[in-house]
């Protein structure tokens, strides 16, 4: 039996589904650490990692580009830019840095890249600014990596946000082996499902309710059963994904 796991944040997220689906592994299989890097780690993960392996996450962001940006704070789970070897700039849409709470893209100028040097490299990735840490590293603070573009719903009125749906409400109404939403229009969103059993009923009602109270009420949501969910072009699961292009946004634009 292993003690660490280090690993993507969705292959946590299936370990921990699967163990405690099954009733001979128990709910419980306590690892001694788990070490996710590479994907959104959404708090629902965490949840149920903590639950099924009793042990706290511990995240990094990082990036084959740049190498490792933030690192989760020993205290709390919100991200310390590792600014020893590295400069990240939150700018806004207007390139404004960002104030603490704000959304902004992440720039990053690696401080010990001799071969290929990035200045202000746009990451193509979005996070939120924090207020100063309690634990006095006085390192800057990242309160959200919500990762690349691709993965914000963006709407008409000029909203975009990171999707953070709960896995068992997925489970409670659709039971699948696996899922991914995708943003097909303006206001269309559409979930992509492997059904683990063809006879289970699926509640596709309930979860509409659900994505409808949780992002926009005037959503239209289309269910899709696929035999698999492709993997990212990095060979990645991305469990949200904005499909609208540019031509959308102007089309959609008030
Ligand atoms: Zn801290």
């Amino acid at each position: 039996m292993p003690d660490y796991l280090l690993t993507y944040p969705s292959n946590a997220a299936a370990l921990a589904a699967f163990i405690a689906d099954d009733p001979k592994l128990g709910p419980h299989f306590p690892l001694k650490g788990i070490w996710t890097g590479g994907e959104i780690l959404l708090d629902d993960v965490r949840t149920l990692c903590a639950e099924v392996f009793r042990t706290e996450i511990v995240d990094w962001y990082n990036a084959h580009e740049s190498g490792p940006l933030a690192i989760q704070c020993s205290h709390y789970p919100h991200y310390h830019v590792q600014s020893e070897i590295i400069l990240i700039e939150i700018l806004s849409r207007e390139n404004i840095p960002c104030k603490p709470n704000e959304l902004g893209r992440v720039v990053a100028t690696p401080l010990y890249n001799f071969a290929t040097p990035l200045i202000r490299y746009d990451m193509n990735d979005h996070a939120m600014v924090g207020e100063p840490c309690a634990c006095e590293r006085g390192l800057p603070v990242l309160t959200r990596v919500v990762g690349r573009s691709r993965n914000l719903f963006r709407f008409p009125d000029g909203t975009s946000l990171q999707p953070n749906f709960r896995t068992r409400t997925f489970a409670e109404h659709l039971k699948p082996r696996q899922w991914q939403v995708a943003q097909t229009g303006p206001l269309e969103i559409e979930v992509r499902l492997v059904a683990s059993n063809a006879k289970i009923k699926m509640d596709t009602e309930g979860m509409t309710a659900y994505i409808q109270k949780l992002l926009r009420s005037d959503l239209t949501v289309k269910y899709r059963f696929m035999s698999e969910i492709p993997l990212s072009p990095g060979g990645k699961h991305e469990d949200y994904l904005c499909e609208l292009t540019d031509t959308d946004d102007i089309e959609s634009s008030p």
